[in-house]
């Protein structure tokens, strides 16, 4: 909780008006009953007239006024502080968020991260504003009336002490059975969100397969779900109203009854006793008010450890302490026995690996879908740290260089490539922020992109709406390709980013990098021979390890693995040329 101090500190001047402004709305709303009881006891019952009536009727007016204006201000102030709480936890979340490893967003789903930042981080702003004012009302409302009934008759407000014992018991029976559900209920809501977040991120797939209907009844039950435990929750607390407001009419009750007796024998004014209701109900009303700042606060604990989560997240891959000043620039690339298990995995999804690529070779990795080549070229990167020996390039260990360093230098095309709602400019300029025109063009020139960037009458100013919907699946591989290729890396890595292109397309990149950038270290993973064949080394991967590595005539006479995969898409090749 201590944590959260710090994001009151900017507003210290709301944070201390809003609970003096509610100090003085409450001492006001105490006043009132006690002017009342004078009204009618002294000015109506006592004979003082219509000039007495209309001067304490005045003065009424005048504190209802300030208290007023107490209440309006301590809203507005505890308003200010809240807000500027939520604002600056949310931009705090939110950067932890972008510090996190490729190993640490595993750790969430993104569904869950929204919910957090936005949902429970409301929850806490709500939490900060109600603390600023009822944590004070509700106190001082009890202790001030407590006070004020005592002035009045000892002997009749002692039927609070009989009433707030009663108060208490239904309030922590119905509380003890709530809590727990209050808890879940968050935890549905993020089931909501994550049925939410995964078909909207592949509403066209769900339109294309027709599972519209699954999807319905899919969020139908997790809707249903949050709903229904939401009611529960509600229902204890719905059981809890009727039985408070029955303890307090029981007291009004009394009151009058006994207070009826006492006036009969003069021992005390009707004002008296009317003034010491309002003392009661707003006593008992105060209770009510504390049992729900309660109810809230263990819901907002329950964010808090939500929102912990994220804040506490061990960021796994960071600059190390004395990162290496040494440029990268030849673009070697070693791997010393490298294991890596996923969090959480049972086997390593790579085992043991080690080879070398001299800075300007063109290496291809082959392999059926699973065996591990995505995983590999993580490593290159750091998208993912080795869980066992050691990734190198220009022979220094690529912990060792600080991590803008090693990515300015490592361009990768991801296997899921996205791209960013914006001009297509800007999307290249990811890689560069400061390429100038010229550059970008010669990047998606290389690409292969030019040609349908300029066909565009908006050209490079043309706009991509969220995540490049209104470009094919090839133009987005070659925008992805042109962007990697604007940061001008000294090893590039093409992880299946060429899927969507048509053989000559692909060749024609090929070509275009190997003579136009030659100095440049390539790592291709491919599905085809024909993107592969004509690589310096081609490595073939099976569950994880490379089986064989060579030349494409190499491996021919020597890899059963690559001569299957050659066969199998020669075959295929014939097939189709056949018909
Ligand atoms: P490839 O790129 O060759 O198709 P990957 O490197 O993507 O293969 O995957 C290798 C193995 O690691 C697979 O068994 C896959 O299920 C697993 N894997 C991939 N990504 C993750 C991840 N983020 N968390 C856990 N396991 C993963
Ligand atoms: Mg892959």
């Amino acid at each position: 909780m201590r944590r959260y101090f710090k994001y009151l500190k900017g507003s210290c001047f709301a944070v201390l008006l809003a609970p003096l402004m509610m100090i003085l709305e409450v001492y006001c709303d105490l006043r009132q009953p006690e002017l009342m009881s004078a009204i009618v006891d002294d000015g109506i019952r006592g004979g003082l007239g219509s000039s007495y009536i209309l001067s304490a009727g005045g003065r009424m007016l005048l504190v209802a006024l300030v208290g007023f204006a107490g209440g309006a201000l301590s809203l507005v102030f505890a308003t200010i502080a809240s807000q500027n709480f939520g604002r600056k936890l949310r931009s705090d979340a939110f950067s932890k968020v972008q510090s996190f490893s490729f190993a640490n967003i595993d750790d969430f789903s993104s569904a869950s991260l929204v919910t957090r930042i936005t949902n429970d981080v409301v929850f806490l702003q709500t939490i900060v504003a109600m603390a600023l004012r009822m944590f004070v009302r509700a106190p001082m409302t009890f202790f001030g009336g407590i006070w004020h009934a005592l002035m009045i008759k000892p002997q009749l407000a002692a039927i609070i002490f009989i009433a707030i014992p009663l108060l208490l018991a239904v309030l922590i029976l119905t509380i003890r059975k709530a809590f727990p559900i209050f808890k879940t209920v968050q935890a549905k809501l993020d089931k909501v969100n994550a049925v939410i977040q995964e078909n909207l991120t592949g509403i066209r797939v769900v339109k294309a397969y027709n599972r519209a209907q699954h999807e319905n009844d899919r969020f139908g039950k997790a809707n249903m779900e949050f709903a229904s435990l939401s009611i529960r929750a509600q229902q204890i607390m719905a059981l809890m109203m009727p039985l408070l407001t029955l303890i307090m009419n029981a007291a009004v009750v009394s009151v009058l009854w006994f207070g009826a007796n006492l006036v009969g024998a003069d021992e005390i004014q009707v004002g008296e006793v009317s003034a010491l209701i309002t003392y009661i109900t707003r006593i008992l009303g105060s209770l009510m008010m504390m049992s729900m700042m309660f109810t809230s606060a263990s819901r907002a604990q329950a964010s808090a450890e939500r929102i912990n989560a994220i804040l506490d997240e061990n960021i796994d891959i960071m600059d190390p302490d004395q990162p290496t000043t040494r440029p990268i620039t030849r673009g070697d690339v070693e791997f010393r026995d490298v294991s890596f298990r996923y969090k959480g995995a049972a086997g390593d999804a790579v085992k043991n690996i080690s080879f070398t690529v001299k800075g300007g070779e063109t290496v291809a990795i082959l392999g059926s879908t699973g065996s591990g080549k995505s995983t590999l070229v993580n490593l290159i990167p750091r998208l993912y740290d080795v869980t066992s020996g050691a990734v190198l390039v220009d022979g220094v260990d690529v912990r060792n260089y600080r991590i803008s360093d090693l990515r300015s230098a490592v361009g990768v095309v991801l296997q899921d490539n996205i791209l960013f709602s914006g001009s297509i400019a800007e999307n290249l300029r990811w890689g560069d922020e400061n390429a100038t025109e010229e550059e970008l063009s010669h990047a998606a020139k290389m690409a292969q992109a030019e040609e349908f960037i300029t066909a565009n009458p908006d050209g490079y100013n043309a706009v991509l709406s969220q995540r490049g919907v209104n470009f094919s699946g090839g133009q987005k591989q070659r925008m992805a390709i042109a962007r990697a290729l604007v940061k001008k890396p000294k090893v590039l890595i093409l992880d299946d980013s060429t899927s969507a292109l048509d053989m000559t397309t692909e060749s024609k990149i090929r070509k275009t990098l190997k003579t136009e950038l030659s100095k440049m270290t390539v790592i291709i993973i491919a599905q085809r021979i024909s993107s592969a064949r004509n690589a310096d080394k081609i490595m073939v991967m099976e569950n994880g390890k490379i089986v064989d590595c060579g030349t494409h005539d190499y491996l021919l006479g020597n890899s059963r693995v690559y001569k299957e995969i050659y066969d199998s898409q020669l075959q295929a090749d014939e097939e189709v040329h056949d018909v």
